[in-house]
């Protein structure tokens, strides 16, 4: 039996942490709420974005 839980798709982009809802849509922002267990984190984007600003503090 699957979660009902979904998180906020662009949470990444819009807030510092997930954002977990039983809707099909995120409450904070209206993007798409999707299931929260079965998908992976995109590993590449979001560490990418990760290192740049390392970089960037590091210079
Ligand atoms: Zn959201």
């Amino acid at each position: 039996m699957k979660s009902d839980i979904r998180v906020c798709s662009a949470w990444q982009d819009v807030h510092d942490r997930p954002v977990y809802t039983l809707s099909s849509t995120c409450p904070e922002c209206g993007a798409d709420a999707e299931n929260s267990a079965p998908a992976p984190l995109d590993p590449a984007d979001p560490h990418g974005e990760y290192r740049r600003s390392l970089k960037r503090r590091n210079r």
